[in-house]
């Protein structure tokens, strides 16, 4: 069964470790995250963005398909399935679907807005058990073909935020989406110990997991990140690994046009990206 993300969080920020969130495309990778997870018995939460809903054939499909693997895979991991810079309408249609967890961002909303609309959320999703991650200060990234230097939060505005009651809370400090570039000027610790030391207990999170280095991922998770979302870096390893398959001219021995074939190199790769970043973050051995 599907749980919330809050005391799995919690445990991690008191922990001195991370859960990683990682996006899902399709069913290979849903199938290879929880496999994972189960195998390093580590809790996980699964991340949908608006894009990848629509892509999966609607929010209902993907609920269907992740809680049919928890039941035929017997997972019994906690995970949480959650929604992924959600818009306000988003979020609604998620909660109605049967997501245990969204994201509602409102990071592009003046902050009295973003406040006026979370605490919306925060009443709907706490009375259906539902975990709740607002977004203060936006997360830069490619957008457009213009890459974005990542933007740091103000921790007064954090603050304000966490006080509503949200579970967790993304803050940018630096960290961008997608591929880092060569003159990245790395994450700002400082504004990070600024957000802990007025947010206490709650989780943070931290986006654009992919390219930050490890000694920075450590140092994020020893000053309260708590949650670290990772989704370019499976599908790098996804792509690189069934080019190589095709490259070969693996499809053409046999039956390796099989899809089954064709993409299970791709599936493992899915879980040994998957695996060292449950190391690394610290989760594995947690559920
Ligand atoms: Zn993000």
């Amino acid at each position: 069964m599907l749980v919330s993300a809050k005391e799995m969080l919690q445990k991690a920020k008191a922990g001195h470790y991370a859960v990683g969130q990682f996006n899902i495309n399709n069913l290979e990778w849903t199938k290879a995250i929880l496999q994972t997870a189960q195998e390093l018995n580590s809790p996980v939460i699964l991340g949908v963005s608006e894009g990848a809903g629509k892509y999966m054939a609607g929010y209902k499909t993907v609920v269907g398909m992740v809680n049919g693997m928890l039941e035929e895979l017997n997972i019994t991991v906690p995970v949480a399935l959650h929604l992924d810079h959600g818009s306000y309408e988003g979020c609604m249609k998620c909660i109605e679907a049967g997501f245990s967890s969204v994201m509602f961002d409102g990071s592009h909303y003046p902050i009295e807005e973003n406040v006026a609309k979370t605490t919306e959320l925060i009443k709907i999703t706490s009375e259906k058990g539902m975990s709740l991650e607002a977004e203060v200060g936006s997360i830069g990234g490619e957008e457009d073909g213009v890459v974005g230097k990542g933007e740091c939060a103000d921790p007064q505005e954090c603050k304000a935020i966490a006080d509503l009651g949200v579970t967790m809370l993304a803050a940018g400090i630096g960290n961008i989406h997608g591929k880092y570039p060569e003159n990245w000027e790395g994450l700002s610790f400082e504004t990070l110990d600024a957000i802990q030391q007025l947010t206490g207990e709650m989780p943070l999170v931290l986006h654009g997991g992919t390219g930050i280095p490890e000694d920075m991922i450590k140092k994020a998770i020893s000053l309260g990140v708590a949650k670290i979302n990772v989704n370019t870096e499976c599908q790098l390893a996804f792509a690189d690994a069934t080019r190589k398959y095709v490259e070969a001219g693996k499809d053409l021995e046999g039956k390796g046009f099989d899809p089954r074939k064709l993409l299970a190199p791709g599936a493992e790769a899915i879980k040994a990206t998957v695996k060292e970043k449950m190391e690394l973050f610290g989760s594995v051995g947690k559920a």
